[in-house]
């Protein structure tokens, strides 16, 4: 067997293309080992190892390689790039905190305040980024705080962000996805700003609050620690200048810079599908200058940038690095927190992206052993699980709380109940893309499904409920957890079949031969056996054949020939109605 030579460490995704093995293999079989990683974390070279002889994989290499800190996607790794090539780019900054402290309405705030002079007035859609000026200078926010599309990039780890505002209300203090946020930032090495919000309020107490942080090791300046941490009102606009020049200050630390010219790369941050335009995605372009025309690969999506449009909605010919732009052009939709990069021909582009679909489809082809809640109780005793992962969507912001709240609530000695994602709004193709990655259940909660989504959570096997009653999602978990699930399956009609003509196999009547009257009947159904209106027997369906041959399915208005197990009783004038069994959801 050949080994693989691996550095010290890895990102997962790294791990993954070396091992030939699709990205999401590799973070299913590190859940199942209690390990929650996601697709830009870095990996030791003793994990790499572990997920190798699980595959029947021999790698060699480690701690003597050369040690790469920040290990990133090749094209947007700059470790090689001339000095003298680089330059100052804007920093990138992502809003994070609780819910309800504020961070839609700051972004707001900054964004109407700040936005690079004369385009305010132009802005009418928010493509999940902008750019604000300060002082000469561009700053680049990711405005999709608490959003499916962001809580995906962070399952992902995308490596975007070069600061981090931590928003923590002045009355409310630290709460339970406060802490969650410092998490994040301190696995991605992200300088945290903390913008003390809500200081206007009368009850607001921010004392209490820089000790809250300087219990977690965020010292607060005031309190000689180097946690900077500027009081703001996304109400009154107090705070806002000093929060951007503290962004500054703090970006100018670790200077991030970019190749400006040469071949682009970035992130997608958000992507859909639109009518007569096709993929649309926002990209974040990080090194390179990106043009219309170029050819670029996002995972399993390729193209060539048909527009691109900047986020005060001006129709711009190129984006530099560090700007947030909408493009148009790619073949299809790609997850948020994927690198996209371009490419010199089509041919290559398509051959990457197909080659991704690829490994991508050979990760869906392996054995998917996707947490469903009618086995969780199972794969809980056999020690497989350690987190039950969830995926929350509400239609309110409060809905959303309470769920959460009475989730946060469950306690179970085996198993931690873990919400890798929430959001308020339907449930997406990226909350499903995110269930997948994660090993989630995903709840719709007052939410409608939709067609596209629940197909894609077909494929993907995630299981999605909805439910309308809070106590009814927890019921739900508490008796999955403890075994005592029982799923409810309903039957579905399918079709209806009139029987013409009986034929015998050894003396006895075991042949319908019939005509499909209504619907249709397939060789998976079960028939109910009706005479004279009472039922007679219900039986699954033995053959099915049409003329001579076996059939899958035979339709309306055609005849076939139907044998069911453990029945010889057909009578000329017997009705058969076919029906499957499904499993209800919720
Ligand atoms: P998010 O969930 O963190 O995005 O929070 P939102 O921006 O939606 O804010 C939640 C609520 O707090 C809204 O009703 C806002 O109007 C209010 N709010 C946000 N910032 C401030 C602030 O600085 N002062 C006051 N008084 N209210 C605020």
């Amino acid at each position: 067997m050949n080994s693989i030579q691996l550095p010290e460490t890895m990102t997962v995704k790294e791990l993954a293309t070396q091992l030939g093995l699709g990205a999401p293999e590799v973070i299913k079989f590190l859940l199942e080992h209690g390990t929650m990683a996601t697709i830009n974390q870095n990996v030791d070279f003793e994990t790499a190892q572990l997920v190798a002889s699980n595959f029947g994989l021999s790698v060699s290499g480690g701690p003597s390689s050369p040690s790469q800190q920040q290990a990133r996607h090749p094209s947007l790794d700059l470790s090689h790039a001339e000095p003298g090539s680089l330059v100052a780019r804007p920093p990138v900054v992502t809003v994070l905190g609780h819910v309800d402290h504020g961070k839609t309405s700051l972004l707001d705030a900054i964004r109407e305040t700040r936005v690079a002079s004369g385009e305010a007035g132009g802005i009418t859609q928010s493509i999940g980024a902008y750019q604000v000026e300060k002082a000469g200078r561009q700053i680049t926010f990711i405005d999709t705080p608490g959003h499916a599309a962001f809580t995906a990039m962070r399952a992902r780890g995308a490596n975007v962000t070069d600061v981090a505002v931590l928003v923590v209300a002045a009355d409310d203090g630290i709460m339970p996805q406060t802490d969650e946020a410092i998490q994040h930032a301190r696995n991605a090495n992200v300088p945290i700003i903390v913008a003390l919000n809500k200081i206007d309020r009368d009850n607001a107490n921010p004392d209490r609050v820089l000790q809250q942080l300087a219990d977690r090791e965020l010292v607060p300046e005031e309190y000689g620690g180097d946690t900077p941490v500027v009081r703001t009102s996304a109400k009154t606009g107090q705070g806002i200048d000093e929060l951007l020049e503290m962004i500054l200050l703090v970006s100018d630390i670790a200077e991030p810079k970019a190749q400006p010219n040469g071949p682009a790369a970035g992130t997608i941050i958000d992507s859909h599908m639109e009518k007569g335009r096709g993929a649309v995605a926002t990209v974040l372009v990080q090194t390179g200058t990106l043009h219309v025309g170029d050819m670029i690969v996002a995972g399993s999506a390729y193209g060539k940038v048909r527009s691109l449009i900047s986020y005060s909605g001006k129709r711009i010919k190129a984006a530099p690095p560090g700007s947030p732009v909408l493009i148009t052009g790619l073949s299809d939709v790609s997850v948020p927190g994927e690198v996209f990069e371009t490419l010199g021909s089509e041919r290559a582009a398509r051959a990457q992206a197909e080659g991704r679909s690829d490994s991508d489809r050979k990760a869906a082809a392996a054995p998917a052993r996707k947490v469903t809640l009618a086995d969780l109780a199972s794969a809980v005793a056999e020690g497989q699980m350690k987190h039950l992962n969830l995926v929350l969507k509400a239609d309110t912001n409060g809905a959303l709380e309470a769920l959460r709240g009475q989730i946060e609530a469950i306690q179970d000695p085996h198993v931690l109940v873990k919400i890798v994602g929430d959001g308020v709004g339907p449930v997406s193709e990226s909350d499903i893309n995110l269930a997948s990655v994660s090993n989630s259940i995903v709840i719709g909660f007052n939410v409608r499904p939709d067609a596209a989504v629940k197909a894609l959570a077909d494929t993907e096997g995630v299981d999605v409920r909805f439910y309308d009653v809070v106590y009814q999602v927890t019921d739900d978990l508490d008796r999955a957890l403890k075994g005592l699930y029982e799923p409810t399956f309903i039957e579905v009609p399918i079709g209806k079949i009139e029987v013409r003509k009986v034929f015998t196999v050894d003396g006895k009547p075991a042949i319908a031969g019939s005509h499909v009257i209504e619907g249709k009947i397939t060789r998976n159904s079960i028939c109910r056996v009706r005479r004279d209106g009472s039922e007679v027997i219900k039986a699954k369906v033995a053959q099915l054949r049409r003329g001579r041959d076996d059939a899958r399915e035979v339709n309306h208005g055609f005849e076939c020939g139907i044998t069911l197990e453990g029945f010889a009783d057909f009578h000329e004038g017997d009705l058969l109605e076919a029906f499957v069994i499904e499993q209800q959801n919720a």
